[in-house]
Formats: C-alpha cells, structure tokens, sequence
C-alpha cells in the first residue's frame, strides 16, 4: 500500500507502433484510450503510403466467418464515427466468363450463410437500379447491402489526430529500424507493434522474426466530375477485373494489379500507360463511355501464402500486422481495435496469428480482388 492507503497504480504498459496509416493509426488510438503510453513512429507524415491512396470501399461480403464478423465490426465502427457513406456493392460476371459466374454462385450463398445481406441480382433488376450501367452482357451479379465508402486519408488522419487527443506521443518524419531487442529509436518499450504496411516484412526480417509477406503494386484512376457518378453502386467487374466507385461527383476506376514482389523502397508511383488505356475500357464496359481522366497513381498492396494478414504477436513483445490483401482498410477499425486487445493481454484473432508460418515460405501472390478463394 502507498502511504496515502491507495494501492499504487499499475504501470501502463509503454507501446511503440511503427507506422501510422490507417492500420497503425488505429491501434495507436485504442491503445491510447485505455491508458496505454503510446509512441508512434512514422516514416513520412500520416497516411503517407497505402492508406492514403486507396479507394475507400467498405462491405462485410466475406464468405468466411472471421472475414466477415471483421468486416461487419469494422462498418459499425465506421459508422459510429460517421465516416461511412452508405452505398451498395455490386459485382458482375459477363457473358462467357462462366468461371467468374460459377464463382460467384458458389460465394454468395456461403456468404448468405454467414448472416451477409447479399443476393443475386439480374440485368433487370440492375438496369432498373442504375440505369447508368451496361447492363446487356451481364451473366450473374449480386450485390451487397451492408456496404458504403469512407474517405480513406481523411479518416487516417482523423484517427491519428484522435490518438493524440487520448495521450499517444504521433512522431512524423521519425523513420526506424528494428534490432530484435525491443528497442526503437534509443528507447525500450513493453511492446512494439509493426504496422508499416509495405516495410513491415523487411522491418521484422531484419529484427531477427521474418514473416512472409510480399509487396505488390496496384493502380488507380480518378476522372473528371461527371453526371454518371450519381447513377452507379460500387461495382467490381470480376470479367473485367476492375473496380469503380464514385467520388465527389467523380469516378474512382482501379486495380491493374500486377502480381509480381514490388521493393517497397524503389517502385513507380504513377499509373502506367497500359493501365490508364485500359480505363477508357473498362468505363466504356461500364457505363457506355470513357470519361477524360483528371490523376492516376499507383499503391502497394501486401500479399501471404494463404491470403489472410498477419495480425498478433510475432515474438515476444513483438507484434505485427500486415498482409492484408487489397482490404486492408474496410477491415482496420476491427483489426486495429484486436491488435490492441491483444498488446493488452486478451484475446487476438486466432485465425490472423503471424506465428502460423516460419517466415521463410515461397508463394506465389494472388490479387485480393477476387471471385476466387
Ligand atoms: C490504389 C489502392 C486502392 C485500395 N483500395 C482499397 C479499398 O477500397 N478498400 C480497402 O479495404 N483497402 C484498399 N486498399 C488497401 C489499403 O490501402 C491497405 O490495405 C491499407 O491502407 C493498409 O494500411 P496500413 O496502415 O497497414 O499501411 P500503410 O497505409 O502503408 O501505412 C504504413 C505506414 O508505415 C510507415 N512506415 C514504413 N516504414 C516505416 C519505418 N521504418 N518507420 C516508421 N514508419 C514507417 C509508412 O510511411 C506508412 O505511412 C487499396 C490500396 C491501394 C494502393
């Protein structure tokens, strides 16, 4: 007992987070307001790399039990802080493309099954809806309605700045490496979380505890304001294999990924030709016509052997996540929230457990925006 007769207070654990996208920001902000002494570290400033360029689109439509309670966690939180628009996601299979049908016959009632508010819908039904789109061709599409867009960079700095408001030490322009001994930047801490998006496999390869994630680049276009964003849902076509959205009046076109490992250090961050080419496509397939682009670039996206992120303790004290596909952040107001839960001692997500490779594992990368498992 201290002398007042109060029991003396137990030590808040120190927690360093490196990285502060969207994922870092999160945990750094959950962390904070259960009294956790948070430093973050970010190489640039907030929201600097992935999650400031991504393309905000948010549903719970996971065949997958852990996928999709994560999902649907991830929404509520969305909407709680009032970030979410609501806005249906619709995804097509086109004639002669029977494998994107045949999955999407196989997804949907498994997601249904999961409690997901998904159907098929037909080419009437979708014409009626959003007579804007090119509806002739369509085989199969269905859509989900537990879905909507937030604006991804404004959301990952209102986090960060909400994570500063609860007590977290936010260091920009503050980039660090990793030696395996809990140390960040000349200081211990009681735990270190890793949540440099892209970086995270070199950071904790070089600390001693590899995992095995790779870096693969993605494209994204946005056009001029144009009428026919007021008249489409989310739509990924699976023939196509792209994905678009409206934003402010605009249309957001993405995906030319290309599978292949990226250096996260040294990539090119415009659009290439090909793919802003191939936009004028894919609105043509759309909506009936190409509509004049007004900026394009390129992200990265991290890719795992069996297409699940990595998310929990690496080593002791050590934690991790990263691998998130392509979705990394519909998922992270849930993802963020039980990393935190477990850097406090309770429960993780079982099925996200970095510790289920040794690190060293050979895979190919397969995009997240699929129909397929
Ligand atoms: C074009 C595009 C479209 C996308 N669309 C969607 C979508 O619609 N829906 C969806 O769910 N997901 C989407 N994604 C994926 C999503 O952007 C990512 O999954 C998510 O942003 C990952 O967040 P993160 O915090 O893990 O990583 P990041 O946002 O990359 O953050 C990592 C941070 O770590 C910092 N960092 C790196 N190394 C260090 C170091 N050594 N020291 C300190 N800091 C460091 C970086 O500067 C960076 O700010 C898209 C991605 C792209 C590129």
């Amino acid at each position: 007992m201290a002398a007042g007769g109060q029991p003396p207070a137990e030590a808040l654990p120190s927690v360093a987070v490196v990285g502060c996208g969207v994922v870092g920001a999160t945990v750094a902000l959950e962390l904070a307001r259960r009294d956790a002494d948070v430093t973050v570290f970010e190489a640039g400033d907030v929201a600097a790399e992935s999650s400031g360029r991504a393309a905000g689109i948010c549903y719970d439509a996971f065949a997958d039990a852990v996928d999709a309670e994560i999902a649907e966690r991830a929404l509520d939180r969305f909407r709680e802080r009032g970030a979410l628009t609501d806005h249906p996601y619709v995804w097509l299979a086109r004639s002669g493309d029977d494998r994107s049908a045949e999955a999407m016959a196989e997804h949907v009632p498994r997601m249904r099954q999961q409690g997901r508010d998904v159907s098929f819908l037909d080419a009437d039904d979708l014409e009626s809806r959003w007579p804007t789109l090119e509806t002739d061709d369509v085989a199969r599409a269905a859509i989900a309605r537990n879905a909507g867009y937030a604006d991804p960079a404004a959301y990952t700095r209102e986090t960060a700045e909400l994570a500063v408001g609860e007590g977290a030490d936010l260091r920009t322009e503050t980039p660090v490496e990793l030696d395996g001994t809990g140390r960040v930047d000349g200081e211990d801490y009681d735990a270190v979380v890793v949540a440099a998006g892209a970086h995270t496999a070199r950071l904790l390869g070089e600390a001693g505890h590899p995992i095995p994630v790779k870096a693969y680049r993605v494209q994204a276009l946005l056009t001029e304001q144009t009428p026919l964003a007021d008249g489409v849902p989310m739509l990924y076509d699976a023939t196509g294999g792209y994905y678009l959205r409206p934003r402010d009046g605009r249309l957001f076109v993405g995906d030319g990924t290309i599978p292949e490992e990226y250096d996260p250090t040294d990539w090119e961050e415009s659009a290439d030709g090909w793919f802003r080419e191939n936009c004028d496509e894919y609105l043509d397939t759309a909506v009936g016509e190409s509509v004049t682009e007004s900026r394009s670039w390129a992200g990265l996206c991290t890719a795992t052997p069996d297409g699940d992120p990595l998310v929990g303790e690496r080593a002791p004290g050590l934690y991790v996540a990263s691998g998130f596909q392509g979705h990394g952040f519909m998922r992270a107001p849930a993802i963020g929230e039980a990393l935190a839960n477990e850097v406090l001692g309770e429960e993780g997500i079982d099925a996200f457990d970095p510790t289920r490779f040794e690190g060293d594992e050979s895979f190919e990368i397969v995009e997240g925006m699929t129909l397929e498992d």
